[in-house]
């Protein structure tokens, strides 16, 4: 949940997570369903999935306890060098080297890493160094010193040189400088169609494919027939998507599109925008009675 996201976000989905699968063998027995709908609002829903395959795997290839060798933690889905080596340090207590973005800035400064430290080389520079440092005993604390010392004292603006424990060891010359990254991807803007289509107390939604794969959105429709009645922006990667929601017209329905009731609206996976826009148009419909609940 932390990748990508920030912890004060996460908190509360994390101690629902809980609840809701409180161990690894009742993650391994939901649906994918019910796993996308306790992650949405989250975003970055690969995390579920890959979650959600992890939890099968571990059950199925482990017998339900997570292992503490790094290379069969890589063997799960979504987990990479990072994650195993964090769960190996923290978890387990192994004298393993750690990289994520307070250490990056750290040992970019410490080493003076001149080269961008989101290009291959640059990364390679950041977990050598990092192994050099890594002590044999006591990993898990050095690690946790490191994280605190980026998050605290080393920050991106204005590092506190003066009061840094390792001042005597740091060979930047410009530690504001550093890290360096790539110039980023530029944004793409895009607009997005769909249609809002009820019947009684029931609404029309699609399975979606692609970027929100198993999860259920308001129809895709490909004209714009008027103008329209709900309009919201969210940022997806390097998009920046503007949706648009026009009242639905009574087409055919396709196999992935299905007639929901408000009732089970608050039972199924549904990404953010598309309940944002739900939402407000219920209740622009039919008053604050009747609607979805927001989560
Ligand atoms: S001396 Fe400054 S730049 Fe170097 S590690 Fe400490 S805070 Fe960061």
């Amino acid at each position: 949940m932390l990748q990508q996201t920030q912890a004060a976000t996460v908190v509360p989905y994390y101690n629902r997570w809980l609840r809701r699968f409180p161990t690894v063998r009742s993650l391994a027995a939901t649906t994918e369903s019910d796993v996308l709908h306790a992650w949405q609002g989250l975003g970055y829903y690969t995390r579920a999935r890959n979650l959600h395959r992890c939890g099968k795997m571990i059950v199925e290839k482990f017998g339900g306890r997570l292992p503490n060798d790094p290379d069969e933690l890589k063997s799960l889905p979504g987990i990479g060098l990072y994650t195993a080596n964090a769960i190996a340090v923290f978890a387990f207590d192994q004298s393993l080297p750690i990289v994520e973005a307070n250490t990056a800035r750290v040992l970019s400064r410490l080493f003076n890493i001149r080269a961008p430290i989101d290009s291959t080389s640059g990364r390679q520079k950041l977990w050598e160094a990092s192994a050099k440092l890594v002590p044999q005993k006591g990993a898990r604390h050095f690690q946790n010193a490191m994280m605190d010392l980026g998050a605290l004292i080393c920050t991106a603006h204005n590092p506190c040189c003066q009061i840094c424990p390792v001042k005597k060891f740091c060979r930047a010359d410009k530690p504001a400088s550093l890290p360096r990254k790539r110039q980023r991807a530029r944004t793409i803007s895009i607009t997005e169609w769909h249609c809002f289509r009820t019947s009684g107390r029931t609404i029309l939604l699609e399975r979606c494919r692609q970027r929100w794969r198993g999860m259920w959105m308001l129809p895709k429709i490909q004209q714009r027939n008027s103008a329209p009645i709900h309009r919201a922006q969210f940022s997806f990667t390097h998009h920046r998507i503007t949706l648009e929601v026009f009242r639905g017209r009574s087409n055919r329905l396709t196999t992935r599109q299905r007639w929901f009731s408000c009732h089970q609206l608050n039972r199924i996976p549904i990404p953010s925008p598309h309940r944002r826009a739900i939402i407000d148009l219920f209740i622009a419909e039919r008053g604050a009675g009747l609607h979805p609940q927001r989560s």
